[in-house]
């Protein structure tokens, strides 16, 4: 089995193997900082909330909502599709799957054999 980061790698790789194809651009998060108090974290999410950060076995914490973020500036820069190979657990992966689709980015979804599926339920 292929962990995820690795597909990310792979992806990636491939993608700048053919550059004339493809335009590569990297939306990481920022999982140190949290939403400005009082504002909407993005659509369909509340805002960061007192509490809520969760810490990794280092003792840093860290905004489970920064991923989230992430998805929708990506979905808002636009794309000419949204490849993904989510597993059943991956919540951040049809979180931008489902948010690629909000604003019409069409997606493409390999299942767990890696094969294209024709429906998936976001
Ligand atoms: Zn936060």
């Amino acid at each position: 089995m292929v962990e995820p980061a690795e597909v990310d790698s792979i992806v990636d790789q491939l993608a700048r193997e053919q550059p004339s194809m493809y335009q590569v651009e990297v939306h990481p998060a920022n999982w140190e900082l949290c939403a400005p108090e009082g504002q909407s974290v993005c659509p369909g999410l509340r805002p960061c909330y007192p509490d809520h950060r969760r810490q990794n076995t280092q003792g840093t914490t860290w905004c489970p909502t920064a991923g989230l973020r992430r998805n929708q500036r990506m979905a808002e820069a636009g794309a000419a599709g949204c490849i993904a190979h989510p597993w059943i657990m991956s919540t951040g992966t049809w979180d931008m799957l489902r948010r690629a689709r909000a604003v019409g980015i069409e997606p493409f979804v390999f299942d767990e054999r890696g094969v294209l599926a024709k429906e998936w339920f976001g």
